[in-house]
């Protein structure tokens, strides 16, 4: 037996298992699995001895190249996808956001435009729905049947993004018939939007005050209706970036129940919190994103919830903007600071660091949460997300004891600053394959821009 790529002598790790062997590539995919395969006739051998061999990160939750309010994230599907390679991750799952009036069909059409021949890993859409007519709701079932099998409806954002409870109805019906999943930013935008007025006439204008407009209850309370209305539809619920104890408890509570409720969490909401919006002058900007931070006991929180599964899964909401001049557009009135912070990059570190390290959860639950939970809920298993014959060489290299400090200096990422800044990382990915093809090797980029393929995902089966 010949292989292309031999990886020998690695832990393999996977959400259930952990045991010594060599992992054969051939044609982009895993072909043998098994000590003492034969490497004098292999292509290419990587000695993993000592260290991780792990399927690639999947992160469900990134935008690059998106507009919003007047401006764009500043990473594009080139440096975002070689900024999430170099953090051990092989997939994403951008956004395609409709235009109101348009059809969903034109969102995915432009943004397939954006990442071709530019995207270094592989990558997949869910659509934004803003407006669901007729001709709209029709197209659901059409695209879920093209890989596009899930959708974002927004609880906020009035006037812009967010939709009545009849359309989310009426989206989370239309999926299940199809087989689709539907995935909610579920705060309270109306609430949200008469604190913020308040604010701001009451001169509260820096960003900071972007934070305390918008509570906790608010995020409690949207997620507990976007639960009842999936129940009602007997439809599945993904809640995205869940930030707080309030809204932990209504998916624990639904899931008790045995609902097909889910969410995910981001390491913004487990490293960072309120405090870091009192750095100095206007620096608080660069945490502006929503939902906002909260204070610090959440974090320990939603560590618990990843650790028994309240939370499934870990996604970075990449969502870059500079500091300077895109940042600093609101530097007078915080509600003018374009919402996001970049992430994609440390996800695996930093999970790494905090479950592992941190003696909260095991090798094993990191793979589930940052790789096999994301491919099963979202129609790429066992494609992706595991380490089995036939599925795709997405494959990440990681030494467990390398440390790193995290930089605006020395990332990837095209924004000048970093949100974790200092922060000390230990586990680092040394070798990222895509299709059994080196993209980062001993922590240098070796791929291609245009490389990534654009995945189909299946229709939800649960998890
Ligand atoms: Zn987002």
């Amino acid at each position: 037996m010949r292989f292309d790529t031999v990886i020998r002598n690695g832990t393999v790790v996977t959400a259930t298992d952990t045991y010594i062997s060599d992992i054969g590539i051939s044609g982009g995919r895993i072909a043998a699995i098994a000590l003492g395969l034969p490497i004098e006739n292999a292509g290419k051998v990587i000695d993993a001895t000592g260290l991780l061999v792990m399927p690639g990160g999947i992160d469900v939750h990134t935008h690059l190249d998106m507009p919003f309010g007047g401006t764009t994230s500043t990473d594009d599907f080139e440096t975002g996808t070689i900024a999430a390679a170099f953090g051990g991750t092989t997939t994403l799952i951008d956004f395609a956001i409709q235009t109101k009036g348009h059809s969903l069909r034109q969102a995915f059409d432009t943004w397939m435009k954006k990442a071709d021949r530019k995207a270094a890993i592989d990558y997949a859409f869910h659509c934004i729905i803003t407006d669901l007519g007729a001709a709209q709701l029709e197209e659901m079932g059409a695209l879920i049947g093209e890989g596009v099998s899930s959708f974002k409806l927004f609880m906020a954002y009035p006037g812009v993004l967010m939709v009545d409870d009849a359309t989310i109805f009426r989206a989370m019906s239309q999926a299940a018939k199809f087989g689709g999943l539907i995935c909610m930013h579920a705060e309270n935008g109306g609430a949200i939007d008469v604190i913020v007025q308040k604010a701001l006439a009451e001169g509260k204008k820096s960003p900071k005050y972007h934070a305390l407009t918008r509570p906790t209850t608010a995020e409690g309370e949207a997620t507990s209706r976007a639960i009842a209305l999936a129940e009602m539809a007997g439809a599945p619920v993904y809640i995205v970036h869940l930030s707080c104890n309030d809204a932990l408890e209504k998916v624990r509570e639904a899931r008790d129940r045995d609902l097909p409720a889910y969410a995910e969490t981001c390491p913004q909401y487990l490293y960072l919190s309120l405090d870091n919006m009192d750095a100095p002058g206007f620096e608080g900007a660069k945490y502006v994103f929503t939902p906002p931070l909260r204070e610090k006991w959440h974090q320990e929180k939603l560590w618990q919830g990843l650790a028994h599964d309240t939370l499934q899964v870990v996604s970075t909401d990449h969502c870059p903007f500079c500091f300077k001049e895109q940042k600093e557009m609101g530097r007078d009135d915080f509600t003018k600071i374009p919402n996001g912070g970049p992430g994609i990059e440390h996800r695996l570190s930093l999970i790494y660091t905090g479950g592992v390290h941190g003696g909260r959860f095991s090798p094993n639950r990191f793979v589930q949460l940052v790789a096999t939970a994301p491919a099963k809920l979202f129609g790429l298993f066992p494609r992706k997300g595991t380490i089995a014959i036939g599925s795709d060489a997405d494959l990440v290299i990681f030494d467990p004891n390398q440390e790193q400090t995290i930089s605006a200096a020395t990332h990837h990422m095209r924004v000048d600053y970093s949100m974790f800044e200092g922060i000390r990382v230990k586990g680092v990915p040394k070798t990222v394959l895509s299709h059994g093809r080196p993209v980062i090797e001993n922590g240098i980029f070796v791929g291609k821009a245009g490389s990534g393929e654009f995945v189909r995902r299946q229709r939800y089966a649960g998890i």
